[in-house]
């Protein structure tokens, strides 16, 4: 099968969390299943995995009432064709974070059927993902000027996180997008408002959220970030596949950022990188590491590691965190580190290679989430040896069970995380601390199962299509 598969990032040229992550994955797993697979992301002004895209040439794109022109660039890798979407609005410092995203992502999506008809290639269906790319399953339905087999294309949008919407002008989103004048009390209308996650969900032959327990707290006001009556509308079209790792960028044997391989038939390599991480941080040794590495966002809830600090430390914790985000948040955690010197380590930044080094050396990860769709912190985690003790909630449920991979608490408070951190405690240097480490690196999360879920998808959609 032929899927045209847009997102916004993409590992290893883009990347500011997950989405990158099984952006990077899971086209590959699906070339090794057979389907043909051709990616289509932004060409940002720096691009990670350190080759440049092969020029193709320019091609014109319906946009903001006339025709635009935006340049394609090529690269193949593990079978898998990637196209970068050349502008002059993506060359910025930051992927995101601008007042005239919704407008740049606009245009990315209106960009993807003629950039894939310039590589001529017609697809059997687009999975699309995330708002940046939810413009498209309502432009396959109802867009103008499409390339010849575009118009009536089925599609899957697959929703990574609901908080992250792109909202914008619905007269000023219709006139980039060249849509008719049809469009209000659409999927596309939220309260007046242009939503592209809702156009994405409501136009989409069939939806996926990252989790199954993710697709159904998206159904309640609590997780559904105002859009949870939609959801629930959508509840039959709706499923949840778990995201899978990249277990060969992530494998404890194969690690070039570690001091030395292991395996959980040998973990002395584990025992070289706690020191490592230990001496990088000036941690005094000897006691358990409990490690944060995350997006600092509300939604991940590093505020409860932050407000129970003290207790954890007094408990006989060291803690370490990588992180970068809010403001706030960095200071806090920086202010930790300068009064807790030798107890608390932290590097406020994104660095690639300090987090392998951190999920092998560190005994627990801290995965405090608000809501995660599926998280992928955690199953690095619980390959890397390192148990993870989580909210219990969306993929954190899902992939993690209180005593037998790890440790899970419900509510997300302080004292909730303190509970679940001082379960993992006492089983520490216990039988069943190992049982529990053996058990999380035993579990198999690579793309493999969840590349056939999708897979399986496909062929329904395309079953109930024709
Ligand atoms: P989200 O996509 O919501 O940020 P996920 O858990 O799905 O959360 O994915 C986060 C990914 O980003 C993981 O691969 C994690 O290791 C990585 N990551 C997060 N923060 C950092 C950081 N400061 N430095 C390096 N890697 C990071």
């Amino acid at each position: 099968m032929k899927v045209l598969f847009p997102a916004a990032e993409v590992v290893p040229y883009s990347k500011t969390g997950g989405l990158a992550d099984v952006a990077g994955a899971l086209p590959q797993a699906l070339a090794g299943l057979g389907h043909e697979v051709l990616v289509v992301t932004p060409w940002y002004a720096t691009l990670g995995g350190g080759v440049a895209p092969y020029w193709v040439g320019d091609v014109k794109v319906p946009f903001d009432g006339g025709f635009e022109t935006v340049g394609v660039g090529v690269l193949e890798r593990g079978g898998v064709r990637y196209a970068f979407v050349g502008h002059k609005d993506y060359q910025r410092a930051s992927l995101y974070g601008y007042p005239d995203d919704a407008r740049r992502f606009a245009r990315f999506a209106r960009a993807v059927p003629q950039v894939a008809e310039r590589l001529g290639f017609l697809p059997d269906l687009v999975h699309a993902h995330d708002w940046h790319t939810g413009y498209l399953p309502m432009l396959l339905e109802r867009g103008w000027h499409l390339p010849p087999g575009f118009p009536g294309l089925p599609s899957v949008f697959t929703i990574h996180n609901v908080q992250y919407q792109g909202e914008a002008s619905l007269e000023e989103t219709v006139r980039w997008l060249r849509l008719g004048p049809d469009l209000k009390a659409t999927y596309l209308d939220h309260f007046g408002a242009a939503n592209a996650m809702q156009a994405g969900a409501g136009f989409a032959t069939r939806v996926t959220t990252v989790s199954p327990t993710y697709a159904l707290e998206i159904q309640t006001p609590a997780f559904g970030f105002a859009l949870d009556g939609t959801f629930r509308a959508l509840a039959h079209k709706l499923v949840g596949i778990l995201n899978g790792i990249d277990t060969q960028l992530w494998d404890p044997g194969n690690d070039p950022a570690l001091p030395a391989p292991y395996s959980a038939a040998d973990l002395s390599g584990k025992a070289l990188a706690h020191s490592e991480l230990v001496s990088r941080f000036g941690l005094e040794s000897g006691r358990p590491v409990l490690a944060v590495v995350s997006r600092l966002a509300e939604q991940k809830g590093i505020d409860l590691v932050i407000g129970g600090a003290r207790a954890l430390l007094a408990a006989g914790w060291d803690l370490v965190f990588l992180g970068s985000g809010a403001p706030g948040l960095e200071s806090a955690i920086a202010r930790l580190a300068s009064r807790y010197e030798g107890r608390v380590g932290a590097r406020l930044g994104y660095d690639e290679n300090l987090a392998h080094l951190i999920y092998a050396g560190a005994d627990a990860l801290a995965v405090p989430s608000r809501f995660e769709p599926c998280g992928l912190s955690q199953l690095i985690a619980l390959r890397y040896g390192t148990v993870p003790i989580v909210r219990s909630t969306g993929g954190l449920k899902d992939t993690v069970t209180h005593g037998v991979t790890g440790f899970t608490f419900e509510h997300p408070t302080v004292t909730g995380l303190l509970w679940a951190a001082g379960e993992a405690l006492r089983a520490f240097g216990t039988p069943t601390w190992g049982r529990i480490r053996d058990a999380g690196m035993a579990a198999d999360h690579s793309w493999g199962a969840s590349a056939v879920a999708y897979s399986e998808l496909y062929g329904a959609v395309l079953r109930s299509w024709t």
